[in-house]
């Protein structure tokens, strides 16, 4: 019996070793990593230079509290990471995961706004669907309804916007009225929430779970950070998913000509090799905050040796092997053959994405965009059936948690076209057989 309690789910078989794109279970059986975990191990599994850089930080120290210590492998990390960051984010501020990465930017920004007089700001507006975390803070700014009705009367809900679903809308993406369309919602909500209250605007540059990789329209990206340029808003991205080098550029914000105030940071940030997390920002943003006091905000992990050490092993290895341009360039072809398994399969509405951040989703009519049925939970079956074939891949429901199926494929930053025939292969076959068991 296990004294270990999920989130409802099946148990799994017990996993014995995992190596570049490929995971083994203890009956010996291979899986394919397509989804990098949960889109974490951008670098693939087993990495000897991470596990190097890890063993020589174990030799020297595995902890070091941060009001005792300073530690070289923050410090390097740090720098190293600025290195990567749009100019004028500067100042870095570690965790250990995605959800607390983002209440570290939401807090930053909020006694950024104390600390210079913007005491009535408080208000920071996402986007419907989004996912930004479960902690209660990043659940207020989730939204995915799924997800945080139980929650609702212990959280101070936010507001929030439509995500830009141009494909769902029958709007064209590739006009830049469309993105003005989207992008104008948050000037409205910035209206009549009243710009006095509003301290930041949250979201991700390319969506992650609860969109299935949404690429923004045209001009949205540009759009929106003028609109918070001009209501003193500050713009937060949360490049959880997105950042080292998941969508073919260092940042998912770097496909765009805007910069963000605050960049949130985890998963492929140590790549799974340890829980890491950060935000960055600029020096103005902190200078205020540790002048009026310091940041009153915290984690005993923060900044921990052993993780910096193989998050900075883990971005060399991005600029070693070149595996940002390598995600661009097995991205596209992936994308390309995703397309192509659309036309075979009718059940695929709609494929989106951009570097190795792609998805599909199902379509019961391409014409209407209607849904698969709810009860058939498409998502589930399909993962599981590919599962069996050999193939992890990753799924959510697309519409708000609620209804709705998208499946993620974004395999590791390392694949190779040979990786590509494989995924392909075990994707036709699992909609082959998941087809046939619909009813007619
Ligand atoms: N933000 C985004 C965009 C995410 O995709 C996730 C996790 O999936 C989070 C935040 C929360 O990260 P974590 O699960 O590490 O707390």
């Amino acid at each position: 019996m296990s004294h270990l309690f999920y989130q409802g789910r099946q148990r799994k078989p017990m996993l014995a070793q995992a190596r570049g794109v490929y995971m083994w279970d203890e009956g010996g059986k291979r899986y394919l990593d397509g989804s990098s975990g949960a889109m974490v191990c951008n670098i693939g599994h087993s990495n000897e230079n991470v596990l190097e850089a890890m063993r020589r930080q174990m030799e020297k120290a595995t902890f070091g509290y941060r009001l005792h210590f300073e530690t070289e492998a923050s410090e390097r990390l740090a720098a190293k990471t600025v290195e990567k960051m749009p100019e004028g984010l500067n100042k870095v501020f570690f965790v250990s995961g995605g959800s607390e990465a983002v209440e570290s930017a939401m807090k930053l920004a909020r006694q950024h706004a104390v600390a210079t007089g913007q005491g009535s700001r408080w208000k920071v507006i996402s986007r419907r669907p989004s996912y930004h975390g479960c902690t209660l803070g990043a659940l207020a700014v989730t939204g995915y309804a799924a997800l945080s009705e139980p929650f609702a009367p212990m959280m101070r809900e936010m507001p929030k916007i439509p995500a830009p679903r141009a494909y769902l809308d029958g709007r064209d993406p590739d006009d830049p009225a469309t993105g003005a369309h989207y992008a104008d919602m948050l000037e409205d909500c910035i209206a009549q929430e009243g710009a006095d209250s509003v301290l930041a605007f949250l979201m991700e540059p390319v969506g992650g779970a609860s969109t299935g990789a949404l690429v923004p329209p045209t001009g949205y990206m540009e759009r929106v950070a003028e609109i918070c340029d001009r209501h003193g808003v500050l713009l937060i991205m949360d490049e959880v998913m997105t950042g080292a080098g998941r969508t073919g550029a260092f940042l998912g914000g770097d496909h765009w000509d805007m910069t963000p105030d605050i960049v949130v940071l985890s998963k492929g940030f140590a790549a799974g090799y340890a829980p890491l997390g950060g935000i960055v920002a600029r020096d103005d943003l902190v200078a205020p905050v540790l002048d009026a006091g310091g940041f009153a905000h915290g984690f005993t992990y923060a900044g921990n040796p052993l993780a910096c050490a193989a998050g900075h092993a883990v971005l060399e290895e991005l600029d070693r092997q070149d595996l940002i341009n390598n995600a661009a360039e097995k991205g596209a072809k992936l994308k390309s053959r995703l397309n192509a398994l659309m036309q075979r399969h009718e059940i695929i509405g709609d494929v989106r994405g951009n570097g190795l951040l792609l998805a599909f989703e199902f379509m019961s009519d391409r014409a209407t965009k209607a849904p698969l049925p709810k009860d058939w939970n498409a998502h589930l079956r399909f993962v599981e059936i590919a599962y069996e074939n050999g193939l992890i891949v990753y799924s959510r429901r697309t519409r708000d948690g609620v209804e709705g199926d998208h499946i993620l494929v974004c395999p590791p930053l390392t694949v190779t076209d040979t990786h590509l025939d494989e995924i392909i292969e075990m994707l036709d076959l699992s909609l082959r057989q998941y087809t046939a068991e619909l009813p007619a």
